[in-house]
């Protein structure tokens, strides 16, 4: 199906493999990519903004003559004591809203965006969870505060003014052009902290292949664009590649 797609985030890692799944239907869709940066190595078939998702005129303009957005960005999650909540809810809340606002006024009808699987943990293991499982009363930490308040912001959205909504839920996410997991965890390994085991290695973790998750945004979009009324409108989606393995 022809769509023309925004990719919001789309220099990012998962971003990029978006793109990559867009690019392999050959179905004449076209990529537009809204990001804070430029692209390192920009593709010829790709038309690229620079702009900051919380300037609402910025991503307004981005939308012209757009039909699909897929709003991958996000600051990085990082692990500290003292986490940039203002820098993460003025991105993941506020700035998800000026997306969800602009679809609104440009009359885009298809907005699928990433969310994470942190949002229904516990901080304790879950095994065979579905899209079910409430939000924990608590949240494990203030960037998955943030990606909560985003998803609900967007699900509520589902059916307004003919915008149709769903978001994804990666957990850890791996594959080529990896900026977090692999690097962080060589990171340790150099500081020489790979000695020491927190817990029994009972505890799970869920890694999923990014390409399978760029896969489920261009299909989540598809469906949304071929039927208004498809169920998967207003719904979150769990994403993993399937049993989750000791961390
Ligand atoms: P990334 O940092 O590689 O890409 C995010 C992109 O968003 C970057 O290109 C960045 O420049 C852009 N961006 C950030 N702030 C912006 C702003 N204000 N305006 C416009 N663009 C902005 O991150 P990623 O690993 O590709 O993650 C993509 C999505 O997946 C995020 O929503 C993240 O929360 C989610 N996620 C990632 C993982 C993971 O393991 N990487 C796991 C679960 C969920």
């Amino acid at each position: 199906m022809a769509l023309s797609y925004l990719v919001i985030g789309g220099n990012g890692f998962l971003g990029r493999h978006v793109i990559d799944q867009i690019r392999q239907r050959k179905d004449g869709s076209t990529i537009t990519v809204f990001d804070i940066t430029k692209p390192a190595e920009p593709d010829t078939d790709v038309t690229y903004l620079v702009g900051d998702l919380r300037k609402y005129e910025d991503v307004l303009q981005a939308m012209t003559g757009i039909t699909a957005v897929i709003h991958t960005a996000s600051p990085p999650h990082v692990n500290s004591s003292n986490p940039p909540r203002d820098l993460y809810f003025s991105i993941n809340v506020d700035g998800t809203k000026n997306v969800i606002k602009a679809c609104q006024d440009a009359g885009v009808h298809v907005l699928v965006v990433t969310s994470s699987g942190s949002v229904i943990s516990t901080g304790e293991p879950m095994v065979n969870v579905d899209e079910s499982t409430p939000y924990p009363p608590e949240a494990i930490d203030v960037y998955t505060e943030s990606k909560i308040e985003c998803e609900k912001v967007v699900l509520a959205a589902n059916g307004i003014k003919q915008v149709h909504t769903c978001t994804i839920r990666p957990s850890a996410i791996f594959g080529p052009g990896d900026r977090q997991l692999i690097p962080g965890m060589l990171e340790v390994c150099q500081r020489g902290q790979h000695r020491f085991q927190i817990g029994n290695n009972s505890s799970l973790m869920d890694f999923t292949y990014v390409g399978n998750i760029a896969f489920a945004h261009v299909l989540a979009a598809e469906k949304l664009a071929a039927d208004p009324n498809s169920p998967v409108g207003g719904q979150a989606f769990n994403l993993t590649n399937g049993t989750p393995v000791p961390f």
